[in-house]
This record gives structure tokens, sequence and C-alpha cells, in this order.
């Protein structure tokens, strides 16, 4: 390539995501951001994903509008038939450890950092926070590294307390009160409960081999030349100020989907929003919220990875039919575990909703959560779903299942006072008061704090807004590395 042509090239990212739905979406949205200010981007997927964004949304289709943008897939080790998701859904830890990080490690050295006569050699690596293989390859390689955190900057600040929590005898929780609030997360000290801690954390061990990995992928983070968060300041404001002594440079630049969005309005581009999922949606649910009077529906999604029990699954399904409220319900082929291997869904379910209730297999859950119908969300508090429900102003019942969801429903029921946090209990009555107090009792007060929220959500990324001018920033802090 001569030089005269390299100067005018842009900037080359390549952006490797964890191979999971939650993180794949924020990730695919970074990638549309970087393609509207004309960055080169590579976006390395397995080929099972790529095969379901192939097959199952929009994405190619709208990233074959921007030249500039390449899909990579390479192999994740796995049989074709395993469903990487659900009850085997951890299979995915090894499968990346011991075969994608090595096939990207390969592609990249065997393909001189993913060079063409019209692209740079890559010239910033974005790395899913997942990977703490990253920052030895970046060193290694000398290539800028930016780590995108997926999850709520609050659960990174929490792992970054990991062995000060295991000095300090508050972890393991073993035989201690579930809520005794945890002292050693500065921050925190005033609301976090034991039971609120990540759900890693709740292990007997203290060598507990996830607990421990994920740890170790932390304390890369700190190497990094800089941080993505998919947050924004009104919300974790506070929480990533005090980062800011571990991690100098901290880009802020969420809600990343609702950014995408305004991005597109201001471009007055045609191009779709990108929506990474992985199932094909059923949209027969719109019809259905189409028929239901304003606010009246809980919407329940558990996200894509937890599974319940049979036991769980009729504890919500009583909760929700004595409640008298609406609903809609996804249930993903693999979402219920049941002993002895049977993981139907039980069939007097969907037959015993009568009018109240509609099922579908998967939702185009944004469009969902932001339909006139649509009252509150019983939901598992993934980061992506916390976010596209404070979007939309819809409040939430939460019921966490592991990871950060345990921190999040914290946040959502205690300090942004927008949900009602129903964690470690999965019981009838219960699930009925909290969709009473949601949709009937308190109804109110939550939509206001729910909407009150949205509107900041929606400032942070309209122009002037935090987020808008942190990825502005963080354009030009990319721009800057090209030597
Ligand atoms: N989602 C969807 N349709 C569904 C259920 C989930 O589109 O029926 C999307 C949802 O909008 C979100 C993602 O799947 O963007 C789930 O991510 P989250 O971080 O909430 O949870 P995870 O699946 O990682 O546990």
């Amino acid at each position: 390539m001569s030089s005269d042509l390299e100067e005018e090239l842009p900037p080359h990212v390549v952006i490797f995501p964890f191979p999971a739905q939650g993180h794949m979406n924020c990730m695919l949205n970074l990638a549309h951001l970087f393609c509207l200010t004309d960055f080169h981007v590579t976006f390395v997927v397995s080929e099972f994903s790529h095969r379901l964004l192939l097959k199952n949304t929009s994405v190619p289709a709208t990233f074959a509008a921007y030249p500039g943008f390449q899909f990579r897939s390479i192999p994740d080790g796995l049989p074709d038939d395993h469903p990487r998701s659900g009850a085997r859904v951890a299979d995915i830890v090894p499968a990346v450890a011991n075969h994608m990080i090595p096939n990207f490690k390969k592609m990249m050295a065997e393909e001189d950092f993913l060079a063409s006569p019209h692209r740079r050699p890559a010239t910033c690596f974005v790395a899913d926070g997942f990977h703490g293989f990253a920052a030895d390859f970046a060193e290694e390689n000398g290539l800028p590294l930016i780590y995108f955190r997926t999850p709520s900057a609050s659960y990174l600040w929490a792992y970054f307390h990991v062995d000060h929590l295991i000095q300090a005898q508050e972890i393991p929780i073993k035989d201690k009160s579930m809520d005794g609030l945890v002292k050693g997360i500065p921050g925190m000290e005033g609301f976090l409960r034991r039971r609120d801690l990540p759900g890693f954390f709740r292990t007997d061990d203290v060598n507990d081999p996830l607990l421990q990995s994920l740890a170790a992928a932390t304390r890369q983070i700190v190497r990094a030349q800089a941080v993505i968060f998919n947050t924004f300041d009104d919300l974790e404001g506070p929480i990533v100020s005090l980062m800011l002594e571990k991690l100098p440079r901290i880009f802020t630049i969420g809600p990343i989907h609702e950014q995408q969005k305004s991005r597109l309005m201001e471009k007055k581009s045609k191009a779709s929003i990108v929506a990474g999922n992985f199932w094909a949606e059923d949209r027969s649910c719109i019809d259905w919220l189409n028929a239901q009077p304003r606010r009246s529906v809980i919407y329940v999604s558990f996200g894509s990875i937890t599974v319940v029990t049979r036991e769980q699954l009729m504890e919500f399904w009583h909760g929700l039919v004595n409640s008298s409220q609406r609903f809609l319900w996804v249930m993903r082929q693999d979402s219920v575990t049941g002993k002895d291997g049977d993981d139907r869904v039980p069939a007097e379910l969907p037959e015993g909703t009568n009018e109240k209730g509609y099922f579908v297999k998967w939702a185009p859950q944004e469009e969902v959560l932001n339909h006139p119908a649509v009252g509150g969300f019983l939901t598992h508090s993934g980061w992506n779903s916390t976010l596209e429900s404070i979007v939309a102003g819809v409040p939430m019942i939460c019921w966490p299942y592991f990871g950060d969801q345990t921190i999040n429903s914290r946040f959502v029921g205690e300090v942004w006072k927008i949900g009602i946090d129903i964690k470690d209990s999965c019981d009838r009555l219960i699930i009925e008061e909290a969709i009473r107090e949601i949709m009937i009792v308190r109804k109110d007060e939550f939509l206001e704090r729910a909407d009150g929220m949205a509107k900041m959500a929606k400032k942070a990324v309209e122009r002037g807004g935090s987020s808008y001018r942190n990825l502005d920033a963080l354009i030009e802090y990319i721009k800057s590395l090209i030597t």
C-alpha cells in the first residue's frame, strides 16, 4: 500500500465480543456507530453465531451498506447441534478459551492484523471485558486496546473488590445473614446486601473457578488504554466517578441502543436499527398487544440464558394468573429444566391462560417494551433488558438469575426506585403481590419515576448529552491512535 493511500484510510477497529446474546447486541450497536463515522470495522463472531445472524436477522443486510465493515467468523469447537444456551450455556466458556481465542490469534498473525489494499492493519482492538487474554495480546503486538464492559458499571466495581471482600471475610457468604450489609464496596455501603452481590460471589469456596476466572479478567481491565460502558452518567455516574481512580479513561456511551437511534436520526439515515437477536422474533405478539388497553399488560421475559425449573415456572404462572393482569410471556424452547431431563413447557400452561395471557418463543423486545399496552416488566435484570426498560419508562419486577443481575436488581429497587426486587423468592403470593403493586396499587408512583429516568436516558444520547459527547470523544480518541 502506498503511504499516500494509507494516509487517507480511516481507523480500522477489530471488535471481538463474547459469543452470547446479551454481549453481541451491544457490540453490534457499537460497530454500527463506528460505521456511521466511516471507520473500518472487523467484527469477529463464532461460525455458529454468524449462522444465526444470517438466518434470523437483518444484521448482515444492514451492514452490507457499509463497505468498510466485515464479519470474520471463527470456529468455537463445539458440535454444530450444541445449543450454546439454556442449561448448556456454560460450555461456551471453555469453548472460547480453547478454540475461539487461539483461532483469533492465528487469524490476526497470519493476516497481518487483517490488512488489505483498502484497509489498514487493525489500529485499535475493542475486546469484550470478559476477554482477559486481550491485555497480553494487545501489549505483545503493540495494538491499542479498549475494553467494552457490556454489563453494568456497578458489577465491575463489585468485582474490583473481590480480593478485599475475601480478606475481610465478607465472602464466602456461607453461614451469614443474606440481608446483612456489605461494607467492603465503596459507594454501596448503605444499601448493598450480601444477597445483592454478583451471583458468582455466592460460593463456599474462594477458589471457585468461575469466581476466580472472572476476577482475573477484571484485573486485566486496568491494562487497557480505555474502557467503554453501556451506561449513562445520570444512572451510574457516582460509581463511574469512583472507578476513575482505577481506570483513567472511561467512556460511558449508553444506552447504546438508543444512542444508535439518535445518531441514525441525526444523519437522516435509512439504515435499520441493528438488533442482533439469535432467534426469530414472533411478531404476532404485537397484534395481540394492539388489542389490549393502555398500560394493562405485564411483559415477562428472562433473557437468553436464564432457565427455570418446572416448579418455578408454575409459581410464576399462578402468580400471574392470580394477579388478574394481562401478560405476554417469552418462553424460549430451552427455558425450562426439569428433573429427568424433561424440559418441556407443561401443556396446561398455554391452555390455562384464558384470554389474559399470550406466549411467544422470542419477542421483538424493544418494540414490546415501547408498546403503549405494556405497563410492567417481569425481568431477570440482564443489563440490556434493564436499559431497554429504562428507556421505555416501564417499571420492573426483578427476579435475577446470575452474574450482574443480582446487583442490577438492587439498584432498580433501592437506588433508582423504578421497580420491585423479589430476588431469592419464587413464590406465587409474592409474585402476585409484586404485580399488583406495580400494575395497580403504586402504578402512578412507579410510572412517574420510570418516566423521569426514561427522559434522562434519552437526554444522555441526544446532541449535547453526556453519552453523546462521550461517543464523540471516543471516536476522536480512536482517530488519535493512528500513528
Ligand atoms: N431479547 C429479545 N427478545 C426476547 C428476549 C430477549 O429481543 O424475547 C433481547 C433483549 O432485548 C436483550 C437481550 O435479548 O437485548 C437479552 O440481554 P440481557 O442482557 O437482558 O440478558 P441475557 O440474555 O444476557 O441474560
